[in-house]
C-alpha cells in the first residue's frame, strides 16, 4: 500500500480553533471524527499543491516559499477567484519565468465531472469525482434571472436521518475546502460566469445553499475556510446574506458559526416533539429540541431581516398534522423565523409517502396565520434526483470505520 504523503498544511488546517467555546470532552470528540475522516492531500502526483482552498494568508506563505513577495498572492487570487483561470500562462500580469515556476509548483484544479445532467425544468446536476475517486453530488437550481448552487460539505453523511437519501450513505469522508469551493466554480465554468460579474444583481449564480450532501457543522473547518474564501471581496465576493448553510442541529457549532461567519442560518426540525425527531432526526438524542431552539435564539444576526428559516419535511401521517402545526407556531414564538415546507421527495427504496397537497396547505395556513412565512418548497430537478435529500453516490469507505 503507498503511504500517506504528508499533510500539506498541518497548523492551518486544524479542524477547531481554540478558544472555541467547546467542553473538552466535546472538542476531543469532534476533533478524533474529524482526523478520522479527513481529506487526502491537496497534491497531484507531480507532487505539485493545489492552489485552489488556500486562504490568502497560506496563498502568501506558497508563494514565499518559492521565493515571491507577498503582492504575488494578491494577483494570484484575483486570477483564481475574479477571472476563474486555471491556465498560469494566461495569467498575463505575470512575467513568463514565473509562469513557468508557478507550473512546476502548483496546480489550479477543478473536480472531474463524472455526469452532468440538467432537469426539464433547468435544474443542473453534477456528479464530481476527486483525486481519490470518490464522488459527491451538487446542484444548480435556477431561479429566474439568478440561482442557488447546492454543495456538498461531505461524502456521505454520519447522521442517518430516516426520510434522507445520503443518510443511508456511510460517511465516507469529508471534503477539504478546496473541493468545497471547487464545487461553485465548476458550476461557474460550467455556465461561463468568469470574469466575475462586477456588483451581486444580475448573476446567474447568485447564492450558495450548503444544503447538498453531509452535516456541514460536522465539517466546520473546511466549510467555514471555504465561505470565507467564497465571500473575499476581491474574488468571487458573494455576501454572506446570499449564503445559506443548512444544519440538522449541531448545537455547539451553531454558535461557532454564527459568531465566524454569519451566514444565514437553516434548521432542519422537522419534527416538534422529541419522542419523533429523536426517531427520524437521530441527531435530537444529543442535542433536543430545548437545546437546539435556544441555539436558534442566540445566533447572531437572527432578526426579523435575517430570519432563521425552518426545514420541515412532509411525511405523510408522520408529522403533517394540523396540531403539529399548532405545536410548531408554539415552539417558534418570539423566534424571528420562516418556515420552508418541503413535501417529502422519495428515492428507491424510501419508506415514507408525500403529504397530500391539502395537507400540505392546511399546515402552511396555520403557519401563515400565526405570521410565520410558510412557503411550499416546489421540487426541482426531481427527474434527474436532484431535489432535497435525493443526493447519493456510489462512493463507499473501504476499510470498516471505528463504530461506522
Ligand atoms: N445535513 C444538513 C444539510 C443537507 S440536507 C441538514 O440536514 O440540514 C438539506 C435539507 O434537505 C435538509 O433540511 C434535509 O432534512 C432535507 N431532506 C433530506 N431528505 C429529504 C427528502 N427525502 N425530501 C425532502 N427533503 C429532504
Ligand atoms: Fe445527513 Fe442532513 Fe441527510 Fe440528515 S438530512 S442524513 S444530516 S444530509
Amino acid at each position: 500500500m503507498a503511504t500517506r504523503p504528508a499533510r500539506a498544511f498541518p497548523a492551518a488546517e486544524s479542524p477547531l480553533p481554540a478558544a472555541d467555546g467547546l467542553t473538552e470532552a466535546e472538542r476531543t470528540r469532534i476533533l478524533a471524527k474529524a482526523a478520522v475522516f479527513a481529506p487526502p492531500p491537496a497534491v497531484d502526483e507531480a507532487g505539485r499543491r493545489e492552489l485552489i482552498g488556500l486562504s490568502r494568508e497560506e496563498l502568501a506563505t506558497a508563494m514565499a516559499g518559492i521565493g515571491e513577495k507577498p503582492f504575488r498572492a494578491k494577483q494570484l487570487w484575483h486570477w483564481l477567484y475574479h477571472q476563474g483561470e486555471r491556465d498560469f500562462s494566461r495569467m498575463t500580469t505575470i512575467a513568463r519565468p514565473l509562469q513557468i515556476r508557478l507550473t512546476e509548483a502548483f496546480t489550479v484544479g477543478r473536480p472531474g465531472v463524472a455526469l452532468e445532467q440538467t432537469s426539464v425544468d433547468g435544474t443542473r446536476k453534477w456528479l464530481f469525482r476527486w483525486r481519490d475517486g470518490q464522488q459527491v453530488e451538487t446542484v444548480y437550481i435556477p431561479d429566474d434571472d439568478r440561482g442557488s448552487v447546492c454543495i456538498s460539505t461531505q461524502v456521505g453523511c454520519t447522521l442517518s436521518c430516516t426520510f434522507c437519501h445520503t443518510g443511508t450513505q456511510k460517511l465516507v469522508r469529508n471534503l477539504g475546502a478546496a473541493e468545497i469551493v471547487g464545487q461553485f466554480l465548476a458550476a461557474r465554468d460550467s455556465y461561463g460566469e468568469w470574469p466575475t460579474p462586477t456588483g451581486e444583481e444580475g448573476r446567474k449564480l447568485s447564492n450558495i445553499v450548503v444544503m447538498g450532501m453531509g452535516e456541514p457543522l460536522y465539517n466546520y473547518e473546511n466549510t467555514a475556510k471555504a465561505l470565507t474564501i467564497l465571500m473575499d471581496h476581491e474574488g468571487v465576493g458573494l455576501s454572506r446574506r446570499r449564503i445559506t448553510l443548512s444544519t440538522s442541529g449541531v448545537v455547539p457549532i451553531m454558535d461557532k458559526c454564527g459568531a465566524e461567519l454569519g451566514v444565514n442560518l437553516a434548521v432542519s426540525l422537522h419534527a416538534v416533539t422529541d419522542e419523533l425527531r429523536d426517531r427520524i432526526v437521530p441527531l435530537n438524542r444529543k442535542y433536543p429540541l430545548a437545546e437546539l431552539l435556544a441555539a436558534c435564539r442566540r445566533y447572531p444576526g437572527a432578526t426579523n431581516a435575517r430570519r432563521i428559516t425552518f426545514e420541515y419535511v412532509m411525511l405523510r401521517g408522520v408529522n403533517d398534522s394540523e396540531g403539529e402545526a399548532r405545536e410548531l407556531v408554539r415552539l417558534l414564538r418570539g423566534l424571528p423565523a420562516k418556515v420552508n415546507l418541503i413535501p417529502f421527495n422519495p428515492w428507491p427504496g424510501s419508506p415514507y409517502e408525500t403529504s397530500r397537497p391539502e395537507q400540505v396547505r392546511r399546515f402552511a395556513e396555520i403557519v401563515n396565520a400565526a405570521g410565520y412565512s410558510s412557503p411550499i418548497r416546489r421540487p426541482r430537478g426531481a427527474d434527474i434526483l436532484a431535489a432535497c435529500g435525493q443526493l447519493k453516490t456510489e462512493s463507499e469507505r473501504e476499510r470498516a470505520t471505528p463504530g461506522g
